[in-house]
């Protein structure tokens, strides 16, 4: 079995009159993130270390900014077509480790329903993801609030 790892990075900025998405779910809160999509930068984070895991460059090259079909695009799309591409390269999702960096709202109450959404993305079992939530202590821009920045590590799998 010929098994490869992947990894992704991505940051949204905090603003006001914006619905905060992450991990394919809406979650209550006074600002949302801010982006050419839904801005969902767990999930954005997540489809860049499966692109970088294939070797499918990233998700600014198959999803540009400057493109209106992605407009307000729900980020779960972006991620069931990035699973139609891994596959296409004759590769299986074994695992994801994820973590966000969230001053606010506090996430940890909502990572089992992110889960079960990505899992169902995916085609998974939800505890093939993992989903880690941790403040910056206040330092840096994730610290100020002024955005949510995540980081995931994935494994993917060829027979
Ligand atoms: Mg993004």
């Amino acid at each position: 079995m010929k098994i490869r790892v992947g990894m992704g990075f991505d940051v949204h900025r905090l603003v006001e009159g914006r619905e905060l998405w992450l991990g394919g779910v809406k979650i209550p809160h006074t600002l949302g993130l801010l982006g050419h999509s839904d801005a969902d930068v767990l999930i954005h984070a997540l489809c860049d270390a499966l692109l970088g895991a294939a070797c499918l460059r990233d998700i600014g090259y198959h999803f540009p900014d400057t493109d209106p079909r992605f407009k307000g695009i729900d980020s779960r799309k972006l991620l069931v077509e990035v699973m139609r591409l891994v596959r296409e390269k004759g590769y299986e999702f074994g695992n994801a480790d994820i973590t966000v960096c969230a001053e606010q709202p506090k996430l940890n109450p909502h990572v089992p329903a992110m889960q079960a959404e990505l899992a169902r993305c995916i085609g998974c079992d939800p505890d093939c993801v993992s989903i880690k939530a941790t403040t910056t202590e206040r330092l840096g821009y994730t610290g100020r609030g002024e955005g949510i920045a995540a980081y995931a590590t994935v494994l993917i799998e060829k027979q």
